[in-house]
């Protein structure tokens, strides 16, 4: 490690930055976690200090860096656009805006073919709930407890987690909140009103939820039954994170509007979208300008999803998730038969891994273990007894294995501490 003073100065002078004048509060956890210092520079699955520590990547942002960080080819694609023009005039239309929508129609599922492109998910969320009002004429929306769908209005009247919403109250009207996972609980909530479902596949939030495996066939249904429309929220598991292209194929059901972001940026550009189905997309016939972004669908952006995009098709990156996921799984599992007393469950799909504990109290000492050793681990927002692993999908095995290695010092090292 490099301990000299300028690296000290750094630290202390981005950390005074922080106090000052982003959030004292946030400056202190980052440093309590364990993650004390500043970044500089990534590759692949590894993150780089200013003062030369090197931390693993196993919550590759919440799902951003499924390629990696800095693929190249991302990268350099996204250096091609910048040079010739990296924003949109936004009176013309532009190529890789195009070609992105394009390349989206053409591998997701069912008949999703337009694209409205944004800037993080939040935004997408909010222009599907609007997408869905307008195209039903009606308001009311359905959404789970514990799921998460951003923190603006819209989407986080959405979300089921009331500690993120109470302060905020009173948000958007008309939003019930049913278990995930039952679907007759879900139907008994429709009335005239409702506009659509929004549901993550696979709950990430909220503790790396799996529902059983009729629960989505059966939504899907219900919704064509009664009118409703159904919208699948894919930012962190779209794109290849689960093992598929897209979450909700592991159950052959098809969204009519979706949104995605995250991992749609190929790690180097903030991009999102929500997408819908003709039928849906009709509304905007009427009124092209009823919902637009100042930002959105910029043309480095979009190379960057382009890139993305070929990059998880020529990577195979959902079939490396398949297989690196299942191994991780197994050996997590075996790890729970160790640990009993410290891991209550594993569970996910793909590389999208919830290792849950047997208590609240154990994640934070557990993440501060594995960050003291050079792994990068975070637990799930609305559920802090659960561990998320969603390290890039192209992640080496070796890796993978010292990962673990860590993950179960950690173990050990946390029931010392607090169990014993
Ligand atoms: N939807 C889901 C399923 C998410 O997991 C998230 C973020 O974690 C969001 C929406 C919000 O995305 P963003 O933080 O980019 O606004």
């Amino acid at each position: 490690m490099n301990d000299s003073g300028e690296n000290k100065n750094i630290n202390s002078a981005v950390e005074e930055n922080y106090r000052k004048y982003i959030n004292p509060t946030l400056a202190r956890l980052f440093k309590f976690g364990g993650y004390n210092g500043v970044e500089w520079e990534a590759s692949g699955s590894y993150v780089t200090m200013h003062d030369g520590r090197r931390f693993l990547d196993m919550a590759g942002g919440y799902g951003v860096f499924s390629a990696g960080h800095c693929h190249p080819a991302i990268v350099k694609a996204v250096k091609d656009q910048i040079e010739r023009m990296p924003l949109s005039a936004k009176v013309f239309m532009n190529k890789p805006a195009g070609d992105l929508a394009r390349a989206l129609a053409e591998i997701t599922p069912g008949d999703l073919q337009f694209s409205f492109f944004c800037n993080s998910g939040t935004e997408a969320v909010e222009g599907a709930l609007k997408l869905a009002r307008l195209a039903t004429g009606k308001h009311e929306i359905i959404a789970a407890k514990n799921s998460f769908h951003g923190k603006t209005m819209g989407s986080l009247s959405a979300s089921g987690r009331d500690l993120f919403k109470e302060p905020f109250m009173p948000l958007i009207p008309g939003v019930k909140h049913v278990l995930f996972g039952d679907a007759d609980a879900l139907e008994s909530e429709i009335n005239e009103d409702t506009a659509a479902v929004i549901l993550e596949p696979v709950q990430g939030e909220g503790g790396i939820n799996v529902p059983p495996d009729d629960y989505l066939p059966e939504v899907r249904e219900i919704c064509s039954r009664n009118n409703v429309l159904f919208i699948a929220d894919e930012v962190q598991t779209g794109l290849g994170r689960t093992g598929k292209k897209f979450a909700v194929e592991h159950w052959g059901v098809s969204p009519d509007i979706m949104t995605l972001g995250k991992a749609l940026g190929g790690g180097v550009m903030p991009v999102a979208a929500f997408m819908g189905t003709p039928a849906v997309w009709k509304v905007f016939e009427k009124h092209p300008l009823i919902h637009t972004s100042t930002f959105g669908g910029g043309p480095a952006a979009c190379a960057a999803g382009v890139a993305y995009i070929k990059v998880m098709i020529e990577e195979k990156l959902p079939e490396q998730a398949d297989k690196t996921g299942g191994y991780m799984m197994e050996k997590l599992d075996e790890m729970r038969g160790r640990h009993p007393d410290v891991i209550e469950a594993v569970r996910g799909k793909g590389l999208m891994i919830g290792v849950e504990l047997t208590d609240v109290g154990l994640g934070g000492a557990m993440i501060m273990e594995m960050a003291k050793n050079g792994l990068i681990g975070v637990y799930t927002l609305n559920q802090p007894k659960v561990i998320r692993f969603e390290p890039p999908l192209n992640i080496k095995k070796e890796d993978v294995d010292w990962a673990l290695e860590i993950f179960e010092k950690a173990v050990t090292e946390t029931r010392n501490l607090l169990l014993k």
